[in-house]
């Protein structure tokens, strides 16, 4: 029989696989979608930065221009006798500077004279490095900057001539603590957010230490054109709790995502155990009516067959007769028999079947069911072994269950036999309990399906079960008396050597709740 289209495996399976697929990849473009969210936000942070320190160089660097352009119209190279009295002038004004210096082009010092203390570093950065300075251009304005390995030296220069067309090479110097000095009041600004420093080129803390170059918000720009030989950096000062805050983040939606596949694959897994199980219970039912009409079918033909035999009046001899009568009575018996299992089960299954609680002595019911399959059991060549203690303490039960699936072990012993035909039915109490357990020699179970035997509908798999007659419900019933009583059944079986399925009860003296 065709499978309804919804439990069709491979649709289901398909289906399952478009979920985990598109999961997987909604996952992995969320995850860069973080990514990528989480690097912008750090670009904007760099280019925030990167502006501030730009506008802060150029604050310094316009301040230092307009310092240049004061000095230039301070000073009037036609009066040197004026020289000193200026230079003292300017080192006064708030001009940031050290000692002006009046020199031939060629690097001839004109004015001040020179002293010991000023002389050495003037002399080697600025008057031995004369032809290197840039003066082409008269009345333009320059500056001369080195860094530590030369000996920090920072200077504006300017050519300008004198009345007679003498060019005079003026340098207005401004010492390293007076450079920082002057610099410092430029960062205070940026100083309130970001950590600051000024380096070198060779990057020595030139205004406090050098900022780590590996930090992910470093930023760096040089002084294009006044202190060139300097570099600015920052990184802002609350940069271990925004990169706290990412890295939590980033945590937070990993974790998030993580878990969106986990369950999305939970629910797939049970999605999937639920209909493979839910196509596994169509197939035993299909099986299942297949087995029940073919055990129908069966006596139901033998009936009909010998029954018009018999109509026919074509048997004459009375001996045929009551044999062709007895294959009907047993027949329809085995009918019956199949009928009430089945109806006893489907009352069971729905919990509709009323339990007939009463004192019970299990041997004696044992035995008194025995009786009369006592004629069965011989007629197949069964050898029939007991042991019912008659002694034993009488207990609240349905009679007619345990009747039930007493009979249906046994039915089993018979229906699956091997070269020794030998049953053993054994009744004893042990521990509180009676044990009801029903012995043969037969085809045994492999170990693979000694659990499942005892789910409705469930057939073994050899070929020597599936061509013997059965319908999959009478190890269900079982149980379901077994648990009825608040005990159960447990097999022990040897696929070739036979099994024994003991149906244990406890020993009660009121019946249980619901
Ligand atoms: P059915 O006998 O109608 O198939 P049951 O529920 O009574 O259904 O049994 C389920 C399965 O358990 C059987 O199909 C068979 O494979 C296995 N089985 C049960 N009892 C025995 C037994 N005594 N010997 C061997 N196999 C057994």
């Amino acid at each position: 029989m065709q499978a309804p289209a919804h439990y069709n495996k491979a649709i289901v399976t398909a289906a399952i696989g478009a979920v985990a697929l598109s999961t997987v990849t909604l996952s992995y473009l969320s995850y860069r979608y973080t990514i990528g969210r989480a690097n912008l936000v750090e670009a904007t942070l760099v280019q925030n930065s990167n502006t501030l320190i730009e506008q802060t160089i150029k604050r310094i660097e316009q301040k230092i221009l307009d310092n240049d352009s004061t000095l230039y119209n301070m000073v009037d190279v036609n009066e040197s006798s004026e020289w000193p009295a200026v230079t003292e002038a300017i080192k006064k004004a708030d001009l940031n500077i050290d000692q002006v210096w009046f020199l031939q082009p060629n690097g001839r010092l004109l004015s001040p004279s020179w002293t010991s203390d000023t002389r050495h570093l003037f002399k080697r950065s600025f008057v031995d490095k004369v032809r290197e300075l840039n003066l082409a251009h008269p009345d333009e304005t320059n500056h001369l900057h080195r860094e530590k390995s030369d000996n920090y030296f920072f200077a504006t220069y300017v050519i300008k001539e004198d009345r007679n067309g003498e060019p005079i090479l003026i340098c207005f110097q401004m010492s390293f603590e007076r450079s920082i000095a002057f610099v410092s009041k430029y960062l205070k600004e940026l100083e309130k957010t970001h950590y600051v420093s000024i380096v070198d080129f060779e990057n020595n803390g030139v205004y406090s230490a050098p900022v780590p170059r590996s930090n992910k918000y470093f930023c760096e720009r040089r002084f294009p054109s006044t202190f060139y030989k300097w570099l600015l950096q920052a990184v802002p000062r609350n940069y271990t709790e925004l990169e706290r805050d990412e890295r939590n983040q980033r945590r937070l939606f990993f974790f998030l995502i993580v878990l969106s596949m986990f369950l999305t694959f939970l629910s797939l897994a049970v999605i999937y155990v639920g209909t493979r199980r839910e196509r596994q219970l169509v197939q035993l039912k299909e099986d299942f009516i297949a087995n029940v009409s073919h055990e129908l079918k069966t006596p139901l033909s033998l009936i009909r067959m010998f029954s018009e035999i018999l109509v026919s009046g074509r048997v004459k001899d009375e001996r045929t007769r009551s044999e062709y009568f007895g294959i009907i009575h047993n027949e329809s018996d085995r009918m019956s028999r199949l009928i009430s299992n089945l109806l006893d089960f489907a009352s069971l299954e729905r919990g509709t079947r009323r339990k007939n609680f009463e004192v019970t002595n299990v041997s004696r019911l044992v035995a008194r069911e025995l009786e009369t399959y006592r004629y069965r059991i011989e007629s197949e060549g069964f050898t029939l072994m007991t042991d019912l203690r008659d002694a034993l303490p009488e207990t609240l039960a349905d009679p007619t269950a345990l009747g039930l699936a007493f009979f249906n072990l046994l039915d089993n012993s018979l229906k699956y036999p091997g070269e020794r035909k030998e049953i053993r039915v054994r009744v004893e109490q042990s521990n509180g309990f009676i044990d009801l357990a029903v012995s043969d020699r037969g085809l045994g179970i492999p170990m693979s399906e000694q659990a499942e035997i005892f789910e409705k509908f469930y057939r073994g798999s050899s070929p020597a079960v599936q061509k013997t007659r059965g319908s999959g419900i009478g190890l269900a019933i079982t149980k379901q008396v077994a648990e009825m009583h608040g005990g159960e059944v447990r097999v022990e079986s040897e696929p070739g050597q036979g099994s024994t399925f003991t149906l244990r009860i406890p020993i009660r003296q009121r019946p249980l709740e619901g």
